[in-house]
């Protein structure tokens, strides 16, 4: 099989031979973007849409109220230069699997690791149901980097908002990472944890209006 000319993909990588015996006398061929290893239309054509479609012109505003290091994360997933597993293929490197670490169910592109992975859209209706200011499902990702949290002319509420929010993506790719250099699978849950404490440690630290917030309220509920 040749290579996606105009995608950028390596379609040989894809495919990993697998033997079955330690002779290796026999051997099959495993798909890579499926955990059950059998190919798929549906795999590829996901794959190819995330190298092809246009990525945003937006762009990235600058946050004061969060770390620089998040800052840079939104500044690469705006432009898709995260180090997902597709870009890391797209860039010649062979991997054997290119699955989402935290669903290992579809092929792992920045969209689908910030936007429609099951992982993700769990934490982010947990913290809806924690706040119901929050976005209760996902958008764009790159709505929820560029838009100012700011309802109700609540400077401080909508502050908290787009900490939060910006921390839900953090802690996705903290998972992530965890997942891929630790070995430690967070579960939903765990992520969304992790989600309160970032979000509370940064909005103590860098919004002013806030540094009287206690741990104790914050878990509850950060505001009515
Ligand atoms: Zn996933």
């Amino acid at each position: 099989m040749g290579y996606g000319a105009d995608t950028g993909i390596d379609l040989d990588s894809l495919f990993t031979d697998v033997h079955e015996d330690p002779s290796r006398t026999s051997r099959r061929v495993q798909w890579s973007l499926e955990p059950d290893g059998v190919y798929t239309v549906s795999s590829l054509r996901n794959l190819i849409d995330s190298h092809t479609l246009v990525t945003s012109p937006m762009p990235t505003p600058w946050d004061n109220n969060i770390p620089i290091k998040v800052n840079k994360l939104f500044w690469k997933a705006m432009r898709n230069r995260l180090p997902t597993r597709d870009n890391l293929l797209q860039q010649g490197i062979n991997l054997s699997n290119i699955l989402c670490p935290l669903c290992n169910s579809d092929a792992e592109t920045c969209r689908h690791l910030l936007e429609t992975c099951s992982t993700t859209k769990e934490v982010v209706a947990k913290l809806h149901y924690w706040w119901p200011l929050l976005p209760g499902s996902m958008g764009a990702y790159e709505d929820w980097i560029t838009t100012p949290w700011l309802p109700n002319g609540s400077s401080k509420r909508g502050k908290m908002l787009g900490v939060i929010v910006k921390a839900t993506l953090w802690g996705i790719w903290n998972a992530r990472n965890q997942s891929i250099f630790s070995n430690k699978v967070s579960s939903p849950n765990v992520i969304v944890r992790e989600v309160k404490m970032l979000a509370f440690d940064w909005i103590k630290i860098r919004v002013k209006e806030c540094k009287s917030i206690s741990w104790e309220s914050w878990v509850v509920q950060p505001m009515p």
